[in-house]
């Protein structure tokens, strides 16, 4: 019997940041595996299930596991955090697959159910700083070599392009981010605003702006933390981290101040 595959990105941690789809998706399988940390997060919707949890570095094992539960014909969720195509098991499951000749229409079927990424969870906490174009960075060098990482930071902050950054530090990786940081400052204004969010929408969440010159010393800094790094024009006022979109330099922003009192 053919099994089912869906590789499902639940959002970042609650309830009300998940997809109808992706729920549905957990809901229907018979097998959910998951690194231990987003099982947690999703256990009440687990009653009855097969559950698979594994640490944070079995990455390789677990996609393989869910391939071959999947290929033995079960319904199989494996769960990522935010979207799963963003730093998550997606790509793996379709290595595994394509490596071993699969291809779509073959088993297992394959669904890639997409989530609410960090990027654009904690630019809501913080107001609307990817409002123009951005760019996201991850910081782990595990499997991209640091040089590169410096060149794409490098590109982005020539670019003028809003920086996201994603795995920002860890507990081996502690100097990066004050290289990051003198990089974007040879291009941009050391007063730039930077937002540092941890753990969006679950317990713990911490917000914090602070600015680019001081962004390797911010609280919250963590596994569990994206930051935002705003444009030549990103503002910080009244609480609200704004990347205009410029219409008010192309036309008159009515007032409405009398209206708001
Ligand atoms: N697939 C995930 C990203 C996984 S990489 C997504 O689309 O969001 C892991 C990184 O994601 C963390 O180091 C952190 O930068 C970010 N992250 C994940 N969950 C987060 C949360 N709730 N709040 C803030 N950042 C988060």
């Amino acid at each position: 019997m053919s099994g089912k595959l869906f590789v499902v990105g639940f959002g970042p941690g609650d309830e009300k940041n998940m997809t109808f789809w992706a729920r549905d998706c957990i809901e229907k399988s018979n097998v959910v595996i998951g690194y231990e940390t987003y099982i947690d997060l999703i256990r009440h919707l687990l009653d009855g299930k097969e559950v698979i949890e594994t640490g944070m570095t079995e990455e390789i094992d677990r996609a393989k596991m869910a391939v071959e539960k999947a290929q033995s014909g079960n319904i199989v969720s494996i769960v990522s955090s935010g979207d799963a195509g963003i730093y998550g098991m997606a790509a793996l499951i379709y290595e595994i697959l394509l490596e071993s000749g699969w291809r779509p229409g073959m088993n297992p079927d394959v669904e890639v159910v997409p989530g609410i990424t960090s990027a654009s969870a904690c630019a809501a906490l913080v107001g609307s700083p990817l409002s123009l174009d951005f760019a996201v960075v991850s910081m782990s060098d595990l499997l991209v070599p640091w040089e590169l990482i410096e060149k794409r930071v490098r590109a982005a902050a020539a670019g003028d392009f809003v920086i996201v950054i994603y795995n920002p530090l860890s507990k081996k990786r502690t100097w990066q981010l004050q290289k990051t940081r003198d990089i974007i400052m040879e291009y941009r204004s050391p007063d730039t605003p930077v937002a540092v969010i941890k753990s969006a929408f679950r317990e713990g969440q911490k917000i914090k702006v602070t600015t680019l010159k001081d962004m390797p010393n911010a609280e919250n800094l963590g596994m569990l933390t994206t930051i935002i790094v705003g444009n030549s024009t990103t503002i910080y006022k009244n609480g609200i981290m704004l990347t205009p979109r410029g219409y008010s330099s192309k036309y008159t922003v009515p007032d409405f101040s009398s209206i708001i009192g």
